[in-house]
């Protein structure tokens, strides 16, 4: 089973079932569309800029100097993963000072031309020890949540775990 990480952190944003099976390295359709088309999405966006930073377990999309701090970046395919974006981030933002690093974030949704400010602040730190806590509980179940459709799971690859 894996620890938490960055991208457990997103899924339990987006949703509980697909944390569980994320969790527990269920593989999902890796012929799904949506999952190329988030691979064509970090391969090609942002082609200027050093992409794909190891630090300990987190696998950073951007990292580049800012005027003042170091700005880390998350690309997103669409608007419906922002909120689990900014969460990641800001995981990555706690984590990061936990190493003497002062960042700041931005989640980039490319094909929207999006690109949202993240810093860690008590409140959203406070959150992601609740996610922590919540999230140990539900990947310790032996079974996966049920599912729920919500507006995500037409483009999620484990839909065919869900729906089929
Ligand atoms: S298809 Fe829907 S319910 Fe199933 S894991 Fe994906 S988002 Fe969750």
């Amino acid at each position: 089973m894996s620890f938490i990480n960055g991208t457990l952190i997103a899924s339990y944003f987006i949703c509980k079932r697909e944390l569980w099976l994320m969790a527990h390295e269920l593989i999902p359709d890796q012929e799904n569309s949506f999952l190329e088309m988030g691979r064509f999405i970090e391969e090609e966006a942002y082609r200027d800029e050093e992409k794909g930073f190891l630090i300990g377990e987190m696998k950073i999309d951007i990292v580049k100097q800012g005027d003042e701090n170091i700005i880390i970046g998350e690309i997103k395919k669409s608007s419906r993963s922002e909120l689990s974006g900014i969460m990641q981030l800001s995981y990555y933002l706690m984590r990061l000072r936990e190493y003497g690093i002062v960042a700041k974030g931005e989640v980039l949704i490319p094909k929207e031309r999006k690109k949202i400010p993240v810093e860690i602040n008590e409140e959203i730190e406070g959150r992601l020890i609740e996610a922590i806590k919540d999230i140990n509980m539900i990947i310790s179940e032996p079974y996966p949540p049920k599912p729920e459709k919500i507006k995500y799971c037409n483009h999620c690859a484990y839909k065919e775990f869900c729906w089929a």
